[in-house]
């Protein structure tokens, strides 16, 4: 009988501890900070992300083009590259576009310590606030290379992480053709686009965006901030 009880008992208790535990997983959920690829959604909104910016040539042709077909992207920029060109990023904030934290000098994250992550998205943020008086709220790191350190520190200095689902591979200095066939070939609703609008060599960005547009617009796509578009959850 008393071994009855005592089963009953830890059946009891076993089952409160379960109950228990999915209610603390539910509210305190244990896994990684999610990042961002693509946002799936019912309209047929996308987001074009440029990187690696801003820049005194490229960027300012990029806000042109944007404007003509009233379009809002998001900037991811390079914190040293603000610090060169502030100008150039605070007219992209002056226009309505959304600005991401790339890090400060472009540095590979992966194998950096939890102080040098962070001192990296410290930096990019303070030239951001001090230069141009915007706060980000979105992170990507450079190449889209994660760590653990990377994730904790995103998900601790309150950043959502921002990855990307459709690379145009611009970056590779491809002919217009390819970047724009490449973008119009594998497009798909809630897409996060990725473009540069820092290139060493000559950009064929600019050429490829400018008929991009008119082409993803024409298809009933929607290209939002990518803020926007994490609203469609
Ligand atoms: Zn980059």
């Amino acid at each position: 009988m008393a071994v009855q009880k005592s089963r009953g008992l830890s059946k009891l208790l076993s089952g409160v501890l379960c109950v228990s535990l999915t209610a603390f997983l539910i509210c305190f959920p244990t896994t990684a900070l999610e990042a961002y690829r693509s946002v799936e959604n019912d309209s047929m909104k996308i987001a074009i992300t440029f990187d690696d910016g801003p820049h005194p040539i490229l960027t300012p042709r990029i806000l042109n083009i944007l404007d003509r077909f009233h379009v809002s992207a998001t900037f991811f920029m390079v914190g040293v590259n603000i610090e060169n060109y502030p100008e150039t990023a605070r007219a992209v904030i002056d226009a309505g576009h959304e600005v991401g934290n790339h890090t400060y000098s472009h540095t590979h994250l992966e194998r950096l310590s939890r102080e040098d992550v962070e001192r990296e998205i410290w930096l990019c943020e303070d030239i951001l606030e001090e230069l141009c008086e915007y706060r980000p709220h979105l992170f990507r790191p450079p190449e889209g290379a994660m760590s653990t350190y990377v994730e904790n520190s995103s998900e601790e200095n309150d950043y959502t992480l921002i990855l990307w689902s459709l690379d145009t591979r611009d970056w590779e200095n491809k002919n217009t053709e390819q970047i724009v066939e490449t973008v119009l070939s594998k497009i798909h609703p809630g897409d996060i686009i990725l473009m540069h609008d820092y290139i060493g060599r000559h950009s064929k960005t600019p050429e490829a965006l400018e008929i991009l547009l008119p082409r993803l617009i024409e298809r009933g796509y929607e290209p939002v901030t990518v803020s926007e578009l994490l609203g469609e959850r």
